[in-house]
């Protein structure tokens, strides 16, 4: 039965969510495993031609976050005040013109939820004028309205991470619906919708994966990812451990065979493992974020650009 999945996926047929659910229940390490994994990265290397691609984020600032999301470093209930931070206009350009921009294909720009839309906009707008033209400008950010989404298009942004996170409006505060109004927002003036499965963990169902699997493919998401949740030292949801780089994989490899992302397939955190299972981009990271305590995630959790790149053309992809 799994053999069969597999080949309809080989032959670019749609996956139905029982087929999902049994790919999810495969062994780690069995054989089945093995030739998930194995199909997912030869499409991957044939659907996009080898072609791999590193995004880079910047968070712009760590502050007691409304949005109060259990699984990060900078919600209300669990700040730490040495945390607190916010990068000045002038920071963020510094950084920003720094960068080997020939390496990179997206720039991300993040805030927590309270961040105010309008400084946002005025740092975006800066930043948009330092990129050369191949550089996506992608925002994450709080929930937003149409007209503030039609903002973000207008000063110069290519489009916006932003997804419903498992056991959002439970392990978060804000409600599933304002989540999706924000993703349909984002789809009405066509940013481009960038989308994740995150933070996944033990206490995760497939049922659970497996439903923003199909909701990124009903918003015909074309740069896709999953994410390990990180548990940082207070972390709420610590109780509960952390899947394991083989579950991860197999979870990027069975999201890369249900979505089918036209342009990329993402594992969060990087692993060797994650080419295995058909990843072609990677994330580098500076600034704050919230799966880190320390602000400057550059010096700790995050990896930087040549980590990236170095991963991916060992894994036999061509860069910009
Ligand atoms: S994940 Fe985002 S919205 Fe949630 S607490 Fe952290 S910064 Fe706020």
């Amino acid at each position: 039965m799994i053999r069969q999945i597999l080949k309809k996926a080989t032959n670019n047929e749609v996956l139905n969510e029982k087929e999902a659910l049994e790919l999810l229940s495969i062994t780690n390490l069995s054989t089945s495993y093995f030739e998930l994994l194995s199909t997912a990265h030869a499409i991957s290397k044939a659907h996009y031609q080898s072609k791999g691609y590193v995004f880079l984020q910047i968070g712009l600032n760590a502050a007691p976050c409304s949005g109060n999301c259990k699984f990060c470093s900078m919600r209300m209930d669990g700040f730490h005040d040495d945390m607190q931070m916010e990068l000045s206009k002038e920071e963020v350009i510094e950084k920003v013109v720094s960068l080997p921009f020939h390496k990179l294909d997206s720039l991300f720009l993040m805030t927590t939820a309270d961040y105010p839309f309008q400084r946002f906009l005025d740092i975006g707008k800066a930043v948009k004028c330092l990129l050369p033209s191949h550089i996506k400008l992608i925002a994450n950010i709080k929930d937003f309205t149409l007209t503030q989404a039609q903002a973000l298009k207008d000063a110069g942004f290519y489009g916006a991470y932003h997804i419903v996170r498992l056991r959002e409006g439970i392990d978060t505060a804000i409600p599933v619906k304002k989540r999706i109004q924000t993703l349909d927002a984002i789809k009405s003036v066509g940013l481009e919708l960038y989308y994740c499965i995150e933070p996944i963990g033990p206490e995760h169902t497939y049922e659970e994966i497996v439903k923003e699997m199909l909701r990124a493919r009903e918003y015909d998401v074309k740069v896709m990812a999953v994410m390990a949740r990180v548990n940082t030292s207070d972390c709420a949801l610590k109780k509960y451990g952390e899947i394991d780089d083989f579950e991860l994989a197999k979870i990027a490899a069975v999201t890369r065979l249900v979505c089918n992302p036209s342009i990329s397939m993402n594992m969060h955190e990087p692993r060797s493992l994650g080419i295995l299972a058909g990843v072609n981009q990677l994330y580098a990271e500076c600034g704050s974020n919230p799966r880190d305590e320390c602000n400057e995630t550059e010096y700790h959790r995050g990896w930087n650009i040549d980590q990236a790149c170095n991963l991916l053309l060992q894994g036999g992809y061509h860069l910009n």
